[in-house]
């Protein structure tokens, strides 16, 4: 997505090897106009996948997310964040570890939210080592839940994530697709459509 490329040029900033800050439109600020825009853009692209609920992680997939489930006309649910948690009969939870705060928390949904007549699409903001997205997985085959696609906004294509999303064979778009950061600068790969 050309705008959200010439975005990240323009606002964001490349923190030590593989850190990107979008405080300015995503992380912090959020420009809602161009929220909309992404939404219409996995909207576009998962149209014809039978979606019917939208999954992300707390804080900053609900922005896109919410966008994307408007597009879709179909509810959002986010995965709360615990330092720990007290089980519960009532939740499905799963462990991720966290790129940017190096520490585990656990993530969960009210089982009442999910369940086995979902076909869910992931939102979130950035792709790394693929770890949130692996958390909601867990937790969508815990519901048994179909999992129809990925969405990300921003993927760092040299971590480990796309990797392992592409051997998984589940269709995953990503809105902005990182090379590599090179003397401070975002390096994009190609556009594929
Ligand atoms: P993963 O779970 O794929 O390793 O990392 C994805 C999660 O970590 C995203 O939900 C996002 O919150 C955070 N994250 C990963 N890389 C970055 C980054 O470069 N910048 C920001 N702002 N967040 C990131």
């Amino acid at each position: 997505m050309k705008e959200l490329e010439e975005r990240i040029r323009t606002d964001g900033r490349v923190l030590g090897k593989d850190v990107l800050k979008v405080d300015s439109f995503l992380n912090h600020q959020v420009d809602p106009m161009l929220m909309e825009r992404m939404g219409e853009e996995f909207y576009k692209h998962f149209k014809d996948s039978g979606i019917n609920k939208i999954l992300t992680v707390e804080s900053s997939g609900i922005a896109p997310a919410v966008m994307t489930g408007l597009k879709f006309q179909v509810p959002v649910v986010f995965a709360r964040k615990h330092k720990s948690v007290t089980l519960s009969d009532d939740l499905y939870t799963s462990e991720v570890y966290s790129f940017t705060k190096k520490t585990s928390n656990h993530i969960s949904i009210a089982k009442k939210y999910l369940s086995s007549d979902d076909k869910v699409l992931i939102i979130d903001d950035f792709l790394a080592n693929g770890q949130a997205v692996n958390g909601l997985n867990t937790i969508i085959e815990a519901a048994g839940a179909n999992l129809a696609g990925i969405g990300i906004v921003i993927e760092k294509s040299f971590q480990k994530g796309r990797q392992m999303i592409d051997k998984s064979g589940t269709p995953i778009y990503s809105l902005a697709k990182i090379k590599a950061f090179e003397n401070g600068q975002v390096v994009f790969e190609e556009e594929d459509d």
